[in-house]
């Protein structure tokens, strides 16, 4: 027997699909999606606008299944963060923070990641496998239904929790149709966000395929250090990835930017040079900056920079007519600060095949 599709994979066109082959009209979907994304009802039997023979139908071949969640932490800063079981004891984590205009939800989008970077948790764990887009949408719903009964709302996604999206294309684009489609999530473009690190064909493709924003994690300005800290630059370096953000820019009707992300190591790439550097390569690139405080996690051996070295650092782009802001850390107390995702992950690659990636 065929296993049961799990309508969660389905953005609208593949649940038009779904329909057209069960001999249903298009407006099955715009019912299923409500009862899914709006009314938070998963048990096909009370779709009662269905007819009795269809949602019998669909009990037989489909499902709305979830992954299940194995622990909720509040972060004294309001910040919470959920531990989600896979499957085969594989987790990954998803954290909320909540800002005073917005509330945003940092997805996953692999069981750990293959890329390796020498400063991230998720990095040192090696790869397991990717996320499907229900696995991936399944984390937004299960947010959705924690905080609304708390009284507060997503209204921004990003793409900033385990796993490099760009590896993970396809499920990754599905996931963000029905993050942006009106009868599911609805959210606009700029709230939104896939941060990559340079995986430059797929980040071409992605320019069109997909109208969301972009944050590029750079971390170095030049190839040298880059290739030590985010290794996929020996595949992708530097020149070739700026030339993918500029397909990126110019693609779609609506200006558009790129968020740089730089993570602030001590004595490894926060000097007054690579301010210099970092602001000589974004000249007349369309791009705001955003520095993250290196967060520490057990196995890692580099510290953050002060927070003086930050502001200089800072300084020296503003002065050049660079946008930049610093991040400020949220979640340290439940181990939820960006780059500390950790899960769990089960009969990874090893971490010496990723780097040859
Ligand atoms: N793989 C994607 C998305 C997940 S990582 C990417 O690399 O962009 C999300 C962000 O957290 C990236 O900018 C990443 O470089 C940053 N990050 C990873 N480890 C970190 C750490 N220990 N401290 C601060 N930021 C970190
Ligand atoms: Fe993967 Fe991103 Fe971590 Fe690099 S920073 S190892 S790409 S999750």
């Amino acid at each position: 027997m065929n296993e049961k599709q799990n309508l969660l994979n389905y953005n609208q066109q593949a649940l038009n699909d779904f329909f057209a082959k069960l001999g249903e009209k298009p407006y099955r979907t715009k019912q299923i999606m409500k009862w899914i994304y709006k009314d938070h009802v998963f048990d096909f039997n009370q779709m009662l606008n269905l007819s009795k023979k269809l949602r019998e139908q669909l009990t037989e071949i489909a499902c709305i299944d979830f992954p299940t969640v194995v622990s909720k932490n509040h972060a004294l800063d309001g910040v919470v963060k959920w531990v989600i079981d896979m499957g085969s004891e594989n987790n990954v984590e998803m954290v909320y923070i909540p800002e005073k205009d917005r509330g945003t939800l940092c997805i996953s989008s692999q069981v750990g990641c293959a890329l390796a970077c020498t400063f991230c948790s998720t990095g040192y764990q090696g790869f397991n496998r990717n996320l499907s887009t229900a696995e991936i949408i399944a984390q937004v719903l299960i947010a959705n239904l924690h905080l609304t009964s708390s009284g507060k709302r997503i209204s921004n996604v990003v793409f900033m929790g385990m796993g490099e999206p760009m590896l993970n294309e396809e499920a990754v684009y599905s996931a963000c149709d029905l993050l942006l489609d009106d009868l599911s999530f609805g959210l606009s473009r700029r709230k939104v966000t896939i941060s990559s690190s340079g995986v430059v064909p797929a980040l071409e493709r992605m320019s069109e395929r997909v109208p969301v924003s972009l944050a590029i994690s750079l971390h170095a300005p030049t190839d040298d250090l880059r290739d030590e800290l985010v290794p996929i630059n020996k595949k992708y370096p530097i020149k070739e990835l700026m030339r993918a953000c500029d397909v990126y820019l110019n693609a779609g009707t609506q200006e558009r930017h790129i968020l740089f992300e730089y993570v602030m190591l001590k004595g490894v790439n926060d000097s007054q040079q690579h301010a210099e550097q970092l602001a000589k390569l974004l000249k007349g690139v369309s791009a705001k900056v955003n520095l993250i405080p290196f967060n520490p996690f057990p196995q890692s051996e580099y510290q953050v920079s002060s927070v003086r070295t930050i502001e200089k650092f800072q300084n020296i782009l503003f002065s050049q007519g660079i946008r930049t802001m610093t991040r400020r850390t949220r979640g340290e107390d439940v181990d939820a600060a960006c780059g500390q995702l950790a899960g769990k992950v089960k009969d990874k690659t090893k971490r010496t095949d990723a780097r040859r990636n």
